[in-house]
């Protein structure tokens, strides 16, 4: 393990920080910035965002340069989210899907026209992607699905329910997992189609989540056309692609969490130092002074962990197991310091808005805390991979997935 960066990512390091210092959004960060409050104002400031990060060729810098990407090494990736985070640079990702999850799909299972017509359109931000992958009754075991595509002449005939989906509503066009082939035994019968969210059918209806925000959706499919030419790869290998999409889930970006946790618990440091119960500042509390300095130290156990992935991924091309341990270990650690934070705050913590300390960001900051354990596979689903592989225990009766492992 090299933790060292060479001269040439210390001279790229030199240069994203100051593309960042010269082009964040007007009034970013500085007292009286009024944040995009509702999903529209959120989606206009994520669009103009991400379209400067795309001029700037910053966008695709996973990409292969035949595609219209950077080309950039993984450490060069690693310094740029790092940067990122270290500025404190605007998080939200309307574009996510497209870049991390559609791109990387279709460029190694699509046609030479697909990637022609679909790529260039994701880099520029014309066109936003959402994944229709869960379903009510498939998450975890997702080869369970049931949205159904049968084969009419030279058009597939969608019927059924995706949820969970991000950004639906606002996306054009959906990376679709459902099944072809229903008596096939269910990795078998899946199919992977490329579907235009403007099709007549296509109803999302978007889910109001705990933090009062409604990003994600249902999604209802009636009789929805889709033609021939937008199935991805083979009928029925849909199962292959699919594990592609969820290997590029967690990309290089979590590798930076770390930075964006460590802020984080300077935030709650400084809040710490504001607040008093007993008549001593939290900061002096033993109650606090103690679980603070254990956030701290949690933190450092994640940096070790950030090390170990990156040095998977260098020598072998994935985080493999390493993956998993580290989205058990920051999701789960996350949500212990966001309760923490809300914790500091007693009886104010049930507060909301103006009356809240910080306007209620350390409310949304705990509620929205639950996401991290479900998304990209939930905590349980990693503690059954870190049981077989690492500590060789036997399968469990219900192991289901190695679906959402990267
Ligand atoms: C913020 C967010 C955004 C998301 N965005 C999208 C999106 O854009 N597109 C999309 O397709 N999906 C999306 N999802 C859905 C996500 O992929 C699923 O929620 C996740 O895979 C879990 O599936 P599930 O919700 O059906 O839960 P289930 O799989 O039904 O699990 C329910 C509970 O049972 C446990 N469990 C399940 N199987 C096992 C097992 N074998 N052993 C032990 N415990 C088990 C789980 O850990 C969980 O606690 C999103 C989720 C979140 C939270």
């Amino acid at each position: 393990m090299d933790l060292a960066f060479s001269d040439a990512e210390l001279a790229f390091r030199d240069e994203v920080r100051a593309w960042i210092a010269d082009n964040l959004p007007d009034g970013w960060g500085r007292p009286g910035f009024r944040e995009p409050q509702t999903f529209e104002e959120k989606l206009e400031f994520a669009k103009g965002w991400e379209r400067k990060l795309a001029a700037a060729g910053w966008a695709g810098i996973s990409w292969p340069k035949e595609y219209g990407g950077r080309g950039a090494t993984l450490m060069e990736q690693v310094v740029f989210h790092q940067e990122m985070a270290r500025a404190r640079a605007p998080m939200i990702s309307v574009n996510f899907v497209g870049i991390n999850l559609a791109g990387p799909t279709i460029m190694a299972h699509g046609s030479e026209d697909q990637k022609q017509r679909y790529l260039p359109k994701i880099l520029t931000l014309e066109e936003l992607w959402c994944q229709g992958f869960s379903e009510p009754n498939a998450g975890s075991d997702l080869a369970g699905l049931q949205t159904r595509a049968e084969l009419r002449g030279n058009t597939f005939v969608v019927n059924g329910q995706k949820v969970w989906t991000s950004y639906a509503h606002a996306a054009d066009w959906c990376l679709l997992l459902c099944r072809t082939d229903p008596d096939a035994p269910k990795h078998k019968g899946l199919s992977y189609l490329l579907v235009d969210m403007h099709s007549p059918g296509i109803e999302p209806r978007p889910l109001k989540q705990i933090t009062g925000e409604a990003e994600f959706n249902e999604v209802f499919f009636t009789d929805v056309e889709v033609p021939r030419e937008q199935l991805l790869g083979g009928l029925n290998q849909g199962w292959t692609y699919a594990n592609t999409t969820l290997a590029n889930e967690r990309g290089p970006a979590f590798l930076a969490h770390q930075i964006r946790f460590r802020n984080r618990l300077e935030d709650v440091i400084a809040m710490a130092k504001r607040v008093e119960r007993d008549g001593v500042p939290l900061s002096k509390h033993p109650a606090f002074r103690d679980r603070l300095a254990k956030a701290y130290a949690d933190l450092e156990v994640m940096r070790v962990i950030g090390y170990r992935t990156v040095t998977s991924i260098l020598r072998h091309g994935r985080p493999g197991v390493e993956g998993s341990i580290a989205k058990l270990y920051w999701s789960e650690m996350v949500r212990r310091m966001e309760l923490l934070a809300l914790q500091m705050e007693g009886e104010a913590g049930i507060l909301d808005g103006d009356d809240a300390i910080d306007d209620g960001k350390w409310q949304r900051g705990f509620l929205s805390s639950f996401a991290q354990t479900i998304a990209a596979g939930t905590s349980e689903i990693q503690k059954n991979i870190i049981s077989e592989r690492v500590l060789g225990m036997p399968r469990g009766e219900r192991w289901a997935p190695k679906e959402r492992v990267s």
